[in-house]
């Protein structure tokens, strides 16, 4: 997930928790419904960039279960495309600006339940457009007057080689980390019937473990399951509410 040393370098792809997934082959997923669900935040309201990213050319489409769009529906998006990567690399699993997530064979081997969190917490990069606020970001930052670009990946350019503008942008980073997380474990709860215990907590701590236990390396999974427990009531309330 959260990676400051890394994501700058690349710029239009978020670090993913643990590899994932992808539906219809180059084409956009339809979802039904765009409207989210009542208890989802609004995402910012901030200009629209163009994104041109395109999937990796080992990447396939993905057939994405009926509860992963269950979850983009919860999150008001109308197109989700999914990509399966045998490439790690970047993590199990990522997502792309302006609607992919990517998951590898890492991230499909992961217990439902902790694959629901792991894709949750990718749909929430999108739905709330944190592709958009990181450009949006690195433009005000740089100086930049307010309409120089409209293509996400020159604003993203302006990270490289600039370590300075990378500090100044990683609390943003941190904040869009841990909305990521709850908002996605919510939206595993409600589509998924996956409760904070065996979805988020529990990838979390398989993380730690195949760390080799708690050490100072792991304390972000540790601070990642500080910050879901006071969501662990909303969920146990979204599972007993089930999909719309
Ligand atoms: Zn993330």
């Amino acid at each position: 997930m959260f990676n400051m040393a890394c994501y700058p370098s690349r710029p239009a792809i978020r670090r993913g928790l643990a590899g994932l997934l992808v539906v219809c082959a180059g084409l956009s997923s339809r979802i039904a419904s765009s409207e989210p669900a009542d208890w989802f935040p609004d995402p910012p309201t901030l200009r629209h960039y163009v994104w041109n990213y395109q999937p990796c050319l080992t990447c396939e489409a993905y057939a994405a279960p009926l509860a992963w769009q269950r979850m983009a529906a919860l999150a008001g998006l109308q197109t989700l495309r999914f990509f399966h990567s045998s490439d790690e690399t970047l993590g199990p699993a990522y997502s792309a600006a302006p609607d992919v997530i990517v998951l590898t064979p890492s991230a499909l081997k992961l217990e439902a339940c902790q694959l629901a969190f792991v894709v949750g917490h990718e749909i929430v990069h999108i739905a709330q457009r944190h592709f958009d606020e990181d450009a949006n970001a690195f433009s005000v930052y740089s100086g930049k007057p307010g309409n120089w670009t409209g293509i996400g990946e020159d604003a993203m350019q302006l990270s490289e080689g600039n370590f300075g503008l990378a500090l100044r942008v990683s609390h943003l980073w941190q904040a869009q980390e841990q909305e990521a997380d709850w908002i996605g474990a919510l939206l595993s709860a409600q589509a998924s019937g996956c409760g904070i215990e065996s979805g988020a907590l529990a990838y979390l701590r398989q993380e730690i473990e195949a760390g080799g236990g708690v050490a100072a390396a792991h304390a972000p999974s540790l601070d990642r399951i500080r910050q879901l427990l006071p969501f662990a009531d909303s969920a146990k309330r979204l599972v007993e509410l089930g999909p719309r």
